[in-house]
């Protein structure tokens, strides 16, 4: 997506009014920093960011308005909209809208169906592993079309919601490893449905193969030899490359919506033909990590 795309322009609106939302570091619990823009088509029709404030098109003009400070992002704004035609209009929110029914009404992704947007950007996955991904359901049933952030803009919000992002930690859920032809097979699912890391591979050389992910989510864990040395698998990633050279001992990481696939590689052979032709062969170990509250 270009930088002049509006979706574009409308994403890095949204990652920057998040940015708004002040957050005590010494917090014990603290909040999302959330914010959303609705526009259409490259019109900005309203925006909000969660505690702190936001704009609605009044006529011609953006007014000014603050809603209840617990109010979440997106309900304040549909809720200073109410009676707006969002058809055709398009929703970019920072985390994943919340699907859980509050005792006051309907959750925020009902809310945006029930408003009758079709088309919603979304920068994060909520972390907590008992509602993640909730949203894309409910938006799937509906119709609604729902669209990732670009990369480096849903790492950025990632980022700037990290004391947030860092009340839910990851532990192992499964290990194992594995061995395959990858020249004729090119990729191998590790975990369970629904959770799955999508694992994808692509020649190198003998001892060396290429770990790819077209959404940047994969990384190298450079030095390190073994799972326990990586406490912390987001600081590996960066978004400059969708494919990572990785030799035997090395560990390369994917990451999906739930958590990080580790895998050690600890054998490669390329594919030969001819007289002396050999299958490719890839065989690594693998420590799956998802999302815990606490
Ligand atoms: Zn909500």
């Amino acid at each position: 997506m270009s930088p002049n795309d509006p979706h574009y322009v409308f994403c890095r609106l949204a990652v920057d009014k998040a940015k708004l939302c002040v957050v005590s570091p010494t917090s014990s619990n603290p909040p999302p920093r959330v914010a959303v823009v609705f526009a259409r088509g490259s019109k900005i029709i309203g925006w909000y960011a969660k505690g702190v404030g936001g704009q609605f098109l009044d006529g011609e003009h953006l007014v000014d308005f603050v809603a209840k400070s617990n109010a979440h992002a997106e309900q304040a704004l549909i809720e200073k909209m109410h009676g707006f035609d969002f058809s055709d209009a398009t929703a970019y929110v920072t985390l994943e809208p919340c699907t859980k029914k509050k005792a006051a009404g309907l959750c925020c992704a009902d809310l945006l169906v029930q408003t009758g947007f079709k088309s919603v950007f979304i920068a994060n996955c909520d972390p907590n592993p008992d509602v993640g991904g909730l949203a894309w359901r409910t938006f799937h049933a509906n119709g609604v079309v729902t669209r990732d952030f670009p990369p480096e803009l849903r790492n950025e919000a990632r980022r700037d919601n990290d004391l947030f992002f860092r009340k839910f930690h990851f532990s192992v859920r499964d290990s194992g490893k594995a061995a395959f032809d990858y020249a004729s097979v090119g990729s191998r699912t590790l975990g369970s449905p629904g959770r799955e890391f999508n694992t994808r591979w692509t020649n190198r050389d003998d001892g060396s193969i290429y770990a790819l992910d077209y959404d940047f989510n994969v990384a190298v864990a450079k030095h390190c030899t073994s799972f326990d040395e990586i406490d912390d698998p987001a600081r590996w990633f960066e978004d400059s490359y969708y494919t990572k050279p990785v030799d035997e001992g090395q560990i390369v990481i994917f990451r999906n919506n739930c958590g990080y696939a580790l895998v050690k590689i600890l054998r490669v052979r390329k594919q030969r033909t001819g007289v002396d032709a050999v299958n490719s062969e890839l065989k690594f170990e693998y420590q799956l990590r998802y999302a815990i509250s606490g």
